[in-house]
């Protein structure tokens, strides 16, 4: 049942193996794509999630897959996972719903127009097919709208799919060749000697292991932390719907400041609020305040705030930042981050809807969910090994386009931990550029 959740079966349960060449902490697109590229190359992977596979972020997601709008520098890698996403559907033999429909910014007016010539830039440097389009060209792409645009930028060649079916067909084929995976597994801390990893202690006892990629999404920082390694990361909460099937009046993606959509394999539209998130506040929004100004000043609009996060979330100020190998943790105590959808944001959800299309007015939303994305201060990831701990690697942070990027960070990492060339610059995601005096560098908003 979507949205997935711990009272869902258990659908990998492979036994604890004593040892492991790689252990991948998070069943999310990171983690089970990382564990796909290392498994074509036969090594021996062992991937952990405390909850179920794809149960957080990499199944709540909208389901855009795109190079539109994305960092200059993530871009090359974006490129390449549009490349792997076709192929991975092919190899799947499952329908992940992987249609080439297109991503679209609308643009209200003359000045949100010239807004998109950095990208347009970045497109042209890259040869993507991106270009602009006047509100006539507008009206025939999406008919029935009832307000009329000054213009939009297009990729006709960015993607969609259905992330609730993808990643767990991704998890499958990861486990057809080999991936040993293991729910409601969760890793309580790492055994480190000599300054490198030695192995992993879970719930269900101890992996010895030499190579250990940290992907666990929201929940990365407060792991991380325990071992003295500091990120800066934060996650905000953002609401979804998907309708009932609907007449077809756009086949891709769109946005404009009020509504997202996208249509849907099930005849409906997925839906979201053009604007703002939520973050709750707690620790680590205050440990990591100073390094979220550049965002807060350039979007002072773009994020509410509650004092406080439910409980068992990461961020909460309940959530125990110590615990031992011994004792039970934050994640297996929260063994999905299941946020409910904010109501303020579903009725914006209706009202910018209705409003765009009064012809199919009153909307009717079949499902209503949320996700905690998580996201760092300059809105890129962190993709890197640990310098102070031998064999420990992270790819977390991922900033609200992970899902679309997910398996070129997993092509990416599975070489970084293999010690291979990358064929990327990763420099703009390594995990010092919050520690060595760098200036934060804003990628796109979330
Ligand atoms: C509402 C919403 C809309 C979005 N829209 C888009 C979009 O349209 N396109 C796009 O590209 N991206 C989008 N994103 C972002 C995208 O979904 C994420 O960036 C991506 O899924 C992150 O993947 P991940 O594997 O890093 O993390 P996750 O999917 O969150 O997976 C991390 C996993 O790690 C597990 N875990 C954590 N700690 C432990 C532990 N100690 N032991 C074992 N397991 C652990 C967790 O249970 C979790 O399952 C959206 C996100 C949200 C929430």
């Amino acid at each position: 049942m979507f949205p997935f959740s711990e009272a869902d079966p258990v659908r990998h349960s492979s036994p604890l193996p004593k040892t492991s060449e790689v252990v991948i902490i998070g069943g999310g697109v990171i983690g089970v794509s990382t564990a796909l590229f290392l498994a074509n190359r036969d090594v021996q992977v062992t991937l952990l999630e405390k909850g179920r596979i794809a149960a957080e972020q990499s199944s709540r997601n909208w389901g855009w897959i795109r190079k539109q709008g994305r960092d200059a520098d993530e871009l090359p890698i974006v490129i390449e996972a549009c490349r792997l996403w076709q192929q991975l559907a092919d190899e799947c033999g499952e329908d992940i719903g992987l249609r080439q429909t297109g991503v679209t910014y609308l643009a209200r007016t003359a000045k949100d127009m010239a807004g998109f010539e950095n990208f347009m830039k970045i497109a042209a440097a890259h040869d993507l097919d991106t270009h602009l389009v006047d509100g006539d060209r507008v009206q025939s792409m999406m008919p029935g709208m009832n307000r009329r645009f000054a213009g939009a930028m297009t990729t006709p060649s960015d993607m969609r799919a259905e992330p609730w079916l993808a990643v767990p067909a991704l998890a499958r084929l990861a486990a057809r060749k080999g991936v040993r995976i293991i729910e409601n597994c969760a890793v309580r801390a790492l055994d480190i000697a000599g300054g490198a990893v030695a192995a992993v202690w879970t719930e269900q006892g101890k992996i010895e292991t030499s190579s250990v990629l940290v992907a666990g999404g929201a929940w990365s920082s407060l792991f991380l932390r325990k071992h003295g390694v500091s990120i800066p990361q934060l996650s905000v909460r953002a609401t979804v719907a998907a309708t009932e099937p609907l007449p077809e009046f756009h086949a891709g993606a769109a946005i404009e400041d009020d509504i997202a959509f996208r249509r849907r394999q099930d005849g409906g539209y997925t839906l979201a609020p053009g604007g703002s998130n939520l973050l709750y506040v707690g620790p680590d929004a205050f440990r990591h305040a100073t390094k979220y100004l550049p965002s807060l000043m350039a979007h002072p609009f773009g994020t509410r705030y509650l004092p406080k996060a439910p409980a068992g979330f990461p961020d909460s100020w309940l959530t125990p930042r110590e615990w031992t190998a011994e004792t039970i943790s934050p994640f297996e105590r929260k063994r999905v981050l299941n946020p409910a959808p904010g109501k303020s944001e579903l009725d914006a959800i209706e009202r910018g809807f209705n409003s765009l299309f009064p012809q199919l007015k009153p909307v009717r939303l079949k499902t209503t969910w949320a996700g905690m994305i998580d996201a760092m201060p300059d809105v890129v990831p962190v993709v890197d090994r640990v310098a102070a701990i031998g064999g420990l690697f992270v790819a977390t942070g991922m900033s609200g386009h992970g899902f679309g990027i997910g398996p070129g960070i997993g092509r990416v990492v599975s070489d970084l931990i293999q010690g291979n060339e990358i064929g990327h610059n990763l420099q703009r995601f390594r995990l010092s550029r919050f520690t060595d005096g760098s200036p934060i560098r804003l990628g796109p908003a979330i």
